[in-house]
């Protein structure tokens, strides 16, 4: 038996008043979503604990069957992993962006989305000037990685955009009295003097862009202690995401991570290449997870006929194109990491919909795929690892 997970980043939503008091996904044209959901079982799966944050990286850890109340410690251990960084058991990784301060307050949390070829200039020049407290490491755009070696502490962050317009000093890191927050501090404000008079800021500047003109360090975390997804289910894995933060999880998980090129996380990215490569991975993976964030960004964006466009992608493109191609004895699901209403621009807790065709088991009722029709499926409400118990079993 084969396992094929197909996840919509930020794919669920709300009635919205424009489309007549339906959801993006009601009012979207879904047939492969729809057929998967009329051929198989439909229910609704709580991905993020109630106390804990709306991440991305909870709610697919839960998709994927790790409890993240146990296994979630950052999402700097997983951007980490994801660019192979190797963190030993005392060491916390931060995720470090490139933000624009300006007269004290954080103006960008993002630099204008700076270039990955001029912020890797830039910490270049981080390294060079704080060898002496921890290690930097490029990533992409102003999305970077900070590693403080041997320093088991507890500390307080907090994200950069939630500080949009705020002052600085107020939403450093905290304890303020603790040593280690104390010297990261002195550290990030000092970045200002190092970053702003960096060519590469001038540059920008003279452009009319906002500077990269300081670090913001927030998401820290320990390395998790995950077993392999062999380890706890007996399955072979493969994941296929262009976000670092999924397939940091992949690393954890001991799954193969798959780089599918043209898959940029955006409304641009290569939907046929995800589909060609998760069907590739198949023949030597028990069980392959693919993960689509373009979904998510038109959400936060809060545009709605992009919404709508790129649910129609996903489902055409990539899932329509994988349905024609399966054979043999599988099971694949489809299924929203988390909701991302248009209306609030961020992810909710509410539980997503999802819907497990099994090429050789019965059906339900449910005939469409979408937050209203998953409710009376016969699955009924999961929560977390259940999920993934129920896509293993034998008969669902
Ligand atoms: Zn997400």
């Amino acid at each position: 038996m084969k396992y094929l997970v197909v996840v919509g980043d930020g794919m669920a939503d709300y009635p919205i008043k424009e489309l007549g008091g339906k959801t993006p996904l009601q009012v979207a044209n879904t047939p492969n979503m729809d057929e998967v959901a009329a051929r198989g079982v439909s229910g609704t799966l709580k991905t993020i604990p109630e106390e804990m944050g709306a991440g991305s990286d909870v709610a697919n850890l839960s998709i994927l069957g790790y409890d993240p109340r146990k296994y979630y410690t950052g999402r700097g251990p997983l951007e980490a992993a994801s660019i192979g960084v190797k963190m030993g058991s005392k060491d916390i990784a931060f995720r470090c962006n490139l933000i624009t301060e300006k007269d004290g307050k954080l103006a960008d949390y993002c630099a204008d989305h700076i270039s990955t070829e001029e912020a890797k200039k830039l910490i270049d020049t981080l390294n060079e000037s704080y060898s002496e407290i921890g290690e930097f490491y490029a990533g992409v755009s102003y999305r970077h990685l900070f590693l403080l070696r041997e320093a088991d502490e507890d500390l307080i962050c907090t994200p950069p955009h939630d500080v949009i317009g705020g002052t600085i000093s107020d939403h450093l890191i905290k304890p303020r009295d603790n040593p280690i927050a104390e010297k990261l501090n002195d550290m990030i404000l000092d970045s200002k003097n190092i970053l702003s008079k960096h060519p590469i800021n001038i540059e920008r500047e003279e452009k009319g862009k906002n500077p990269a003109n300081m670090i913001w360090l927030w998401g820290q975390g320990k390395r998790p202690q995950m077993e392999t997804l062999f380890q706890k289910y007996g399955v072979k894995g493969a994941i296929v995401s262009a976000v670092d933060l999924i397939k940091g999880i992949g690393v954890y998980a001991g799954m193969s991570v798959i780089n599918v090129p043209g898959a940029t996380g955006y409304y641009d990215t290569n939907y046929e290449g995800k589909a060609d490569y998760a069907l590739k991975a198949l023949e030597d993976h028990d069980y392959v997870y693919v993960h689509v964030e373009a979904i998510d960004e038109a959400a936060h964006a809060g545009d709605l006929e992009m919404k709508i466009k790129t649910i129609e992608d996903f489902d055409r493109r990539l899932l329509g194109r994988v349905l024609d191609k399966l054979e043999g004895e599988y099971k694949i699901a489809v299924l929203p990491d988390h909701f991302t209403p248009i209306k609030v621009r961020t992810h909710i807790k509410t539980p997503v919909p999802f819907s497990i065709y099994s090429s050789i088991n019965e059906k339900d009722s449910v005939t469409e795929f979408n937050e209203i029709a998953a409710k009376s499926g016969r699955a009924g409400s999961l929560v977390g690892e259940e999920f993934m118990k129920l896509l293993l079993k034998k008969r669902p």
